[in-house]
């Protein structure tokens, strides 16, 4: 993206970090998926991103087509649906389809950075069964980052996907006039359905309901929380996640 060019710190330091394993979690809008492609830019870590893994299993599932998890079926059209509607999806069917992916790379010794995930108490719990048999808790660590809700409506609606990868293009000031993907020059898209106002709330609204609680169930287990505030320009708001990371 092209602010990247303008944060300028070193980073063979950080090489030799002990976190390993970053969720960012917040709401629609609040950058959790900028700020997880640049770490994973500056750093070593896989981008995990959710919505875009979800996207594509989901879109490009055939008609009919389900998977079954503990005796009970998912099917791939009945997500699709809550998709569209910006309804979270049933919790054991992101699990499955997730967890299929963390597999593979904790089983390559992988530093993974989450945007997206997990989006329910059902999901952390999942999630950290498959983590904690790879990494330490002590290796993991959540950022919390913080919009309220208008902002949230305002960003989104502005967002834009890049035809060719999906890549997620903010609205703000450095991105505004942009009309092709900075990073691979396809053209920039507005998405289907998921960035109207009313789903927006919809999705900040579910966020609140079966996200948040995610931030207490960490704490509890006993891994690092910290707090960042959404609203400041994505620079910034590196800044304050690296002098976290230093820390
Ligand atoms: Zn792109």
């Amino acid at each position: 993206m092209l602010f990247l060019k303008k944060i300028g710190i070193l980073f063979e330091d950080f090489e030799n970090m002990k976190t390993k394993i970053i969720f960012f979690i917040g709401p629609p809008g609040s950058g959790k998926g900028t700020q997880a492609e640049i770490l994973s830019g500056k750093f070593s870590f896989y981008h995990l991103e959710t919505s875009k893994i979800l996207e594509s299993k989901i879109m490009d599932a055939k008609k009919g087509e389900y998977i079954q998890i503990e005796g009970k079926t998912y099917f791939f059209d009945k997500e699709r649906e809550k998709w569209k509607n910006g309804l979270i999806l049933s919790p054991p069917f992101v699990a499955y389809l997730i967890k299929e992916k963390v597999r593979e790379l904790a089983e390559d010794k992988r530093k993974i950075v989450f945007s997206g995930s997990p989006r329910s108490i059902y999901e952390a719990e999942e999630l950290l069964d498959i983590l904690l048999q790879f990494y330490l808790k002590d290796e993991m660590l959540v950022f919390n980052i913080n919009i309220n809700v208008e902002e949230s409506v305002t960003r989104n609606s502005k967002r834009r996907i890049c035809q060719l990868v999906r890549h997620s293009i903010l609205y703000n000031e450095e991105t505004i006039s942009l009309t092709k993907c900075p990073l691979d020059g396809s053209q920039l898209l507005k998405r289907e359905g998921l960035d109207d106002p009313e789903t927006i709330k919809k999705r900040f609204e579910e966020y609140e309901k079966q996200t948040f609680p995610v931030i207490d169930f960490f704490k509890n287990q006993g891994i690092r929380i910290e707090k960042i505030n959404g609203s400041y320009s994505p620079v910034v708001v590196f800044e304050n996640i690296i002098s976290i990371l230093e820390k």
